[in-house]
């Protein structure tokens, strides 16, 4: 019996995360769930969107199945997803982008799997708001350091940390993930060329790791040319390891690459936890609507039993997922030729469908 901590999430989470516990448990393997609530919705009631007892929650079951949860825009709180990877140090975020047979997309056969730092760069979130004391003071010391430095008094300023330690693990996790996969290349991906001191340092320690790993094929590319050649010819690639703003851009458009956010599933794992959600947002135009395609939560789910052990329960959910889709009778809208087809499912028939087909 495994525990895992369950967190429906706001929005569209708790029926996504519904259909999954549903699925998930149809395969047999036996879980006990630890639902814990955080997001929008507990706010009022708990004064925090994320409560201690969900961090207590994942540090005692050290694995957790997350719907996705809303960042309101212009309030106070800051996003609870980032908080949770902040508290637990879930520095790696793998996101898997695999075409499926019968998703709808402009590219087949892409399979590429996306790993990004999670807790360094301009996402550190240390930030300087303009005109504040702090902030001027700053300047007035940077550009007091150095003769190129000319910020203008009236910038707002973030800073992008990167680090040896942190590259070091995140590249290194990048090749256990290839090795323990079967993969054959991993690409390091950054602005190296302009940004040398953190850029830079990042694609020099890659290349240190890398020669560890001479099983592995490695190569670096830029960022802009790197999404030139996704868009391009995304079947040469791989394995990619990026710094956390890029792996951030870049995850949405693989994402678009294998048929968009509905299908793009996700992990974020620390030296002792692991978290798995969806690579989309809480949609809560659609909340309460029974509508939105379970899909992403659902191979999360499958990376999970993959972690737990349950390797044969994880093959087969994914088999009879791409089963299901491949069909393309009880999808959701978005995996219809058109949206208003009226044969689409809802959420919680996608999920039926698939538990049916598990037999
Ligand atoms: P979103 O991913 O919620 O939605 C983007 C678009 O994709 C929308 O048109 C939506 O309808 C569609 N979409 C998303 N998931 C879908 C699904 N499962 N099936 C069908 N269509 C789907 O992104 P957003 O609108 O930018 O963000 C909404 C909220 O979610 C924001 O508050 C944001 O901060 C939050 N967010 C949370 C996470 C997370 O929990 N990890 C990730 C991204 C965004």
């Amino acid at each position: 019996m495994h525990r895992v901590t369950l967190i429906p999430g706001d929005g569209t989470g708790p029926e996504i995360a519904e259909a999954t516990r549903r699925v998930i448990e149809a395969t047999g393997v036996k879980i006990k769930w630890d639902v814990v609530d955080a997001g929008i919705d507990v706010m009022a009631e708990k004064g925090t969107p994320l409560p201690p007892e969900v961090l207590d929650s994942i540090r005692k079951n050290k694995v957790a199945l997350k719907g996705p949860m809303t960042t309101p825009i212009g309030t106070g709180f800051r996003s609870v997803n980032v908080a949770i990877r902040k508290e637990l140090d879930l520095y790696a975020c793998l996101r898997p982008c695999k075409w499926y047979p019968g998703v709808r997309s402009r590219y087949e056969n892409v399979d590429l799997v996306l790993v990004r730092e999670n807790t360094e760069d301009l996402y550190a979130g240390i930030e300087f708001e303009e005109g504040k004391p702090g902030t001027l003071e700053l300047i007035d010391y940077i550009n007091g350091k150095s003769e190129k430095a000319k910020i203008r008094k009236d910038s707002g300023v973030s800073i992008k940390p990167i680090s040896i330690f942190g590259t070091e693990r995140i590249v290194r996790f990048a090749f256990e993930y290839a090795i323990a996969n079967g993969r054959k290349k991993v690409t390091a991906v950054t602005k190296s060329n302009i940004m040398k001191f953190s850029d830079g340092l990042f694609m020099k320690v890659a290349e240190k790791v890398a020669r560890e790993y001479p099983k592995i094929e490695y190569e670096h590319k830029i960022v802009d040319n790197m999404c030139m050649q996704l868009v391009q010819k995304p079947e040469l690639y791989d394995v990619l390891v990026l710094p956390n703003l890029y792996g951030d851009i870049l995850s949405d458009l693989c994402a678009g690459l294998v048929g968009g956010l509905g299908v793009a599933p996700g992990a974020n794992f620390g030296k002792d936890c692991a978290v798995f959600e969806a690579t989309h947002g809480s949609a809560p135009k659609y909340k309460g609507q029974n509508k939105v395609n379970p899909s992403a939560l659902i191979l999360s789910g499958a990376l999970m039993l993959k972690h737990l052990g349950e390797n044969d329960a994880a093959k087969r959910l994914e088999a009879v997922f791409a089963k299901v889709v491949k069909e393309g009778k009880n999808v959701t809208y978005d995996m219809k030729a058109d949206r208003n087809d009226p044969t689409a499912v809802g959420t919680s028939q996608m999920a039926d469908a698939i538990i049916k087909e598990m037999g």
